[in-house]
This record gives structure tokens, sequence and C-alpha cells, in this order.
């Protein structure tokens, strides 16, 4: 299987390549020549299947001209270590749990499939590969956890000094072994400046072997299709299935619509953003309009330029009229999310984060009589604990897991917002 540019389908790349690349030249995405249909039988049987034998059976399709059967068998499994469960919200509505993995959120299925595939790629050469990541907090602890301890790969983290979560700085820099967190006297955009300028740096790039773990790169995008077949497995009643996916970037969502495309029973998607809500309006007219970025509690989410968008249409064969049969959008403001999660909690007893709010509200909001809804849960809600305890108005206690991680020593070394430095301490 070969992949193209959403800029320009004619020219074509390997898997490896698109992987090593993330992305292409001309600044489009890579999108599979071809969108496999899985066997029919395979579809009937899910049940009979684990998570990363479902995983191996869809990513298989993509990756087997490059990745040989027993190896990528390997990485799946090491890969989706974790749960994915379905669980009963309230009648009608289920929440598919993404956050049993090592960071607690979504991106951990991408972060480790990818990292395990450019180990694998890097195996048979002889230099390291070095990634370069500047985080506003989730991403890095993905990326961060997904690369530790694997073969010939070092990872170095920007993050803002001060503006990330005390939960989300412990992820970054406890883990030590091959990941390095530098912890930047600046803001996000400031470490994404000088990650950026590493990256055309030839003194750097003469010494270091630099690689991204961009959100975009097709092998954080591919796994994210594997746990909609899975909450399919899980649900019961499986009649008239609705998906609705807190989005920011839009590659959660997207990833669901190409496992829908690969044959899995989905009736639609609703498309859930906070204030930040471009594909909504898009879908009403149309017009893909860019707004100023806005900062809300679900801050993962505060994204005003999706990247996947154009997957998005790839999916549908740019034909909006296709789009809109099939996705819906819908949004909330802060202060909706707050109170969501405060009637959730109320009534279901079950406490849901800010994005997943998110997306309980918009399926509660559009779900029709004998549909079947499942609202992506992306975060623990651990992860936005004032968060939390504002809505709920009430002190909750945290997690055991979390006391482990916040018991552990932060290692960082705390630099300048100058790039000089920052090389410096690359090529040290
Ligand atoms: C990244 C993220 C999102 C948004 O996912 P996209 O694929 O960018 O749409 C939603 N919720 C959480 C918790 C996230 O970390």
């Amino acid at each position: 299987m070969k992949f193209y540019s959403t800029n320009n389908p004619s020219s074509r790349v390997s898997f490896k390549e698109a992987v090593i690349k993330s992305f292409p030249a001309d600044k489009g995405l890579y999108f599979p020549e071809e969108v496999p249909e899985l066997d029919f039988l395979f579809l009937e049987t899910l049940d009979h299947y684990s998570l990363p034998e479902i995983g191996n059976e869809v990513l298989r399709q993509f990756t087997s001209d490059d990745i040989p059967a027993e190896k990528l068998q390997e990485i799946v499994h090491d890969a989706l270590n974790f749960e994915i469960p379905v669980v009963e919200v309230e009648k009608d509505i289920h929440t598919l749990e993404l956050f049993h993995g090592p960071t607690y959120a979504f991106k951990d299925v991408g972060a480790r499939f990818l990292a395990r595939c450019l180990g694998y790629f890097n195996e048979s050469e002889n230099n390291e590969v070095t990634i370069l990541v500047a985080t506003s907090g989730d991403t890095g602890g993905a990326v961060a956890s997904g690369f530790y301890d694997v073969p010939g790969v070092n990872v170095v983290i920007l993050y803002p000094s001060g503006k990330v979560s005390d939960l989300q700085e412990k992820q970054l820099t406890t883990l030590g072994k091959n990941i390095r967190a530098l912890e930047v006297k600046g803001n996000f955009d400031d470490c994404q400046a000088m990650v950026k300028q590493a990256f055309l740096d030839d003194e750097i790039n003469a010494k270091l072997n630099l690689s991204s773990a961009n959100s975009i790169n097709i092998a954080r995008w591919l796994p994210q299709s594997i746990y909609y077949f899975e909450a399919y497995k899980q649900l019961k009643d499986k009649r008239k299935l609705v998906f609705s996916v807190p989005s920011g970037n839009y590659g959660n969502i997207t990833a669901g619509m190409l496992a829908k495309k690969m044959g899995l029973e989905i009736e639609r998607f609703v498309a859930a953003s906070n204030a930040n809500d471009i594909i909504p309006r898009y879908l009403k007219d149309g017009k893909f309009e860019v707004k100023p970025t806005v900062a809300t509690l679900s801050n993962a989410m505060d994204v005003s330029d999706p990247s996947n968008h154009p997957r998005m249409l790839e999916l549908h064969e740019k034909a909006f009229k296709d789009i809109i049969d099939h996705v819906s959008g819908f949004s909330l403001n802060d202060e909706e999310t707050l109170s969501v999660m405060k009637a959730c909690y109320d009534t279901n007893g079950y406490i849901l984060d800010p994005h997943g709010a998110i997306g309980y509200a918009s399926l509660k909001g559009q779900l029709k009589k004998k549909e079947t809804g499942v609202f992506l849960e992306t975060a623990h809600y651990s992860k936005f604990m004032s968060t939390v305890e504002q809505a709920l108005d009430q002190k909750i206690d945290m997690p055991d897991f979390v006391g482990d991680l916040m018991a552990k020593e932060k290692v960082a070394t705390l630099i300048d917002n100058d790039y000089e430095k920052f090389k410096a301490y690359l090529l040290d």
C-alpha cells in the first residue's frame, strides 16, 4: 500500500517513508491510496478477536509492504497493552473509555504505535534518531511515554515552565532513560518556534538525525480507527451506531470515518467541539472559516484550523453533501461544559472530564430514536481535577495511580527561551 499527499495525489510514498517524513513537502497530509474493505467474516465475528488482534487485522492492510507480519503482531501487542472498555452511562448512551493507557488519554494509542514503527524502521540503521517535541501538555506526555525505552530513539521534550498541570509535568519529567525534558522559560509558542528552527538548522542536521512525532503522522492516525471496531465488538445493541467525538485537530473522528469506510457499520458521527467551533460552522454552510483560537476548559481541543480537514474530505470523495449526510456538529461553551459535568455526575454518578463532557452533551443533544450512542472519553478526569472539582462543587479523591506518579521526582533542565542555548544543549 502506498500513500499520497492530499495536495498532490500523483506523488506516492511507502508507509515507511510516510512515517519517517511525517508530512509531504507540499504540506498536504498522507492518505492511503485505497481504503481497504475488511473481510466480511472478520467483521461479523469481531467478538472472537482481542483488541490487539483487531489492531493487527486493521493495520496490516496498510503496512504489509513495509513491516513483516510477525513484527507487526509484536508491535501491535506492545502498543495496545491496555483495555479500551465501553461503559454504559445511561440508557442508549455509552462511553468508550480511551484513558486506560499510560498517560490517561487516547493519544497513547497513536503515539505508542508510531514509536514502535520508528523503532523498527531504525533497527537497520546505525545512527540514533532524535525526536523533538514541543508540548502544551498532553501530546508530550503521550509521545514521551510511547517512546520510552524504544531502542535507537532519543526524545527531547520542550514544555513551557509553569504552564502545564502538575500531573502533566510529572508525566513529562519522571521517565528518564531515553527521554529528556527541557523546561523552557517561555510559552508553548516559544517551545514550538525553537523546535521548528532546529529542524531547519544545518549544523544540527549534520550531527543529529531529527524526526518529529507530529500528530498528523499516518502512524498516529491509522491506529485510532482500531477502537471503533473494539467499541462495536463490545456493544450489545449495535443498531444505528452514532459516535460522538470530542474534536480539536479532527484526527480522532476522521479515524472513525476510516473505520466506517473499511466496512464497520456506523450510522453517523457527531463532531463535538468547544467554542473553537469551525467544523460545526462548516457543516452548516460549507464555509471553512478560521477564527482566532480561544482558550477553553477543554484545552486539548483549542484548535481553530484543524489539520485533518483534508482527510475528512478524502474520506467523502470531497463531496460536502456526503459529509453532511454522515456528520453533524455540536458545540458547547465552558459554562455549558461545567453544567453538563455536574448533571451527568448527579444523574449517573459518572465523572466526565471536560472533553468527554462535550462529547456526552453533543450526543445527548442529537441522538434520535432507535439510535445507539457512544461518546469517546478522550482523557481521564484526573488530568483536569480543578475543573472537575469546580464543576461538581466538591472535593474529589485523586485515584491511586495519580498518587504514585505525583510521588515521583521531577527531572528537567531549565533553559532560557533562547535558541542558541537550546542548540548548544542539543549538540552537547
Ligand atoms: C487531542 C485531544 C482531543 C482532540 O483530538 P483530535 O484528534 O485532535 O480531534 C480531545 N480530547 C483530548 C483529551 C485530547 O488530548
